[in-house]
């Protein structure tokens, strides 16, 4: 039968094959992905079932386990970007009426806030000026007072470039039976993680920052008390992609169909981890150090501020105080537009104040540092 249906062709764009400017990624993230990463995702996708896919599966799962120094057997890649991880710590773990207490001292704090309320928590909060972390004692009667199932704390708060100390937390935790959640977005990677040692129950990463891949794979790992918090729901999980005894039964022995993995994505992300496990994670630390104090010393030079007191700023995101009488939007653009190089700015609190400056993965080199600085250098005359 011949249809008599014409077709619209108002929406067929005649495009050449895609070109897109080199930028240099030094923002919030993302960073740039290593050559190495973006030659292992040009590579033939397998199935998601074919035996050589799950042992690239089994790879990523023990590599993960490595960067974040931990043996939980449940540590995958939540196929998604970070906030997708980050909703499956909070849609397997909290069941309606939980109390579930949240370190707020910046943009990241409240997207917890925001998604632990959708999945019927009891929230409550502790706050900060965006710049500055919890002590342990503010943790401790914190904990006292709200005695919640679950504490959710930033390591790396990518807003205000600040590290939340995280020692000896997990040990307060487990005197209230309470839950430790984790955000290491911005820190897997970049900065050291020790989650057993620190007692964390429940972290989840991205892959577009520290580790140098592209955006999409998600990593996520609970411990054997957040499992056993799963186990003995009363309700099922309200989300059904991101449902940890469903996607175990993909990633454990079972492996069962339950989506169709962004194949060329888990390439990526392998030989990114890869990589770190070749680079040796205190190197990669240590490498994330010694750039970013290069790049704080480089910045002072010209006569730059930092907004995070030293002891706190982040290895792998600084925020630069915008100096008085500059338009810190108008820098970036030219910044972008005229050296092709991206930096980010500020959020909620400090939206106006600061530039956020990354230096993650692939991107953490002396050169990323001597660019920017020639360039700045340039647009602030
Ligand atoms: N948490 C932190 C601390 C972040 O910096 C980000 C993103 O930058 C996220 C969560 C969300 O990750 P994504 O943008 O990959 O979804």
């Amino acid at each position: 039968m011949t249809s008599t249906i014409s077709i619209n062709d108002n929406h067929s764009l005649k495009l050449s094959p895609l070109e897109v400017p080199n930028r240099l990624l030094l923002g919030p993230g993302p960073s740039n992905a290593h050559p190495a990463v973006l030659q292992a995702m040009n590579t033939t996708p397998l199935g998601h079932l074919d035996p050589a896919f799950l042992a690239l599966m089994d790879e990523i799962q023990s590599l993960l386990r490595y960067v974040w120094q931990t043996e939980n057997p449940h540590t995958i890649a939540v196929s998604g970007t970070g906030t997708a991880a980050m909703e499956a710590t909070l849609a397997n773990t909290v069941e309606p009426g939980d109390v579930v207490l949240i370190g707020v001292a910046g943009y990241f704090g409240n997207r917890l806030v925001d998604m632990a309320g959708r999945y019927g928590a009891d929230v409550r909060t502790i706050t900060k000026p965006w710049g500055q972390v919890f002590s342990l004692d503010e943790i401790s009667t914190a904990l006292e007072t709200h005695k919640p199932a679950i504490l959710a704390l930033v390591h790396a708060e990518t807003s205000t470039g600040a590290r939340q100390p995280l020692e000896e937390v997990g040990e307060l935790c487990r005197k209230y039976g309470t839950l430790l959640l984790v955000d290491t977005v911005t820190s897997l990677g970049g900065v050291p993680i020790f989650l057993d040692e620190w007692g964390v129950d429940l972290a989840y990463s991205c892959s577009q920052k520290g580790l140098g891949c592209s955006p999409g794979a998600s990593p996520f790992t609970m411990s054997a008390r957040a499992m056993e918090k799963l186990q003995k729901r009363e309700t099922k999980v309200a989300n059904w992609y991101l449902d940890m005894l469903l996607l175990g039964k993909y990633w454990g022995v079972e492996r069962t169909y339950h989506h169709t993995a962004p194949i060329n994505l888990y390439y990526g992300l392998r030989e990114a981890l890869r990589l770190v496990a070749e680079e040796g994670l205190a190197s990669c630390w240590q490498r994330h150090q010694k750039n970013v104090e290069y790049l704080w010393e480089s910045l002072e030079t010209i006569g730059l501020k930092m907004h995070v007191e030293k002891e706190f700023r982040l290895p792998t995101l600084t925020t630069v105080c915008i100096p008085e009488g500059v338009d810190g939007k108008a820098v970036a653009k030219q910044l972008l537009l005229d050296h092709n190089i991206e930096v980010g700015g500020g959020l909620g609190e400090l939206a106006g104040k600061v530039w956020r400056v990354g230096l993650m993965g692939f991107n953490s080199r002396p050169e990323s540092v001597d660019r920017l600085v020639a360039a700045l250098k340039e647009v602030l005359g």
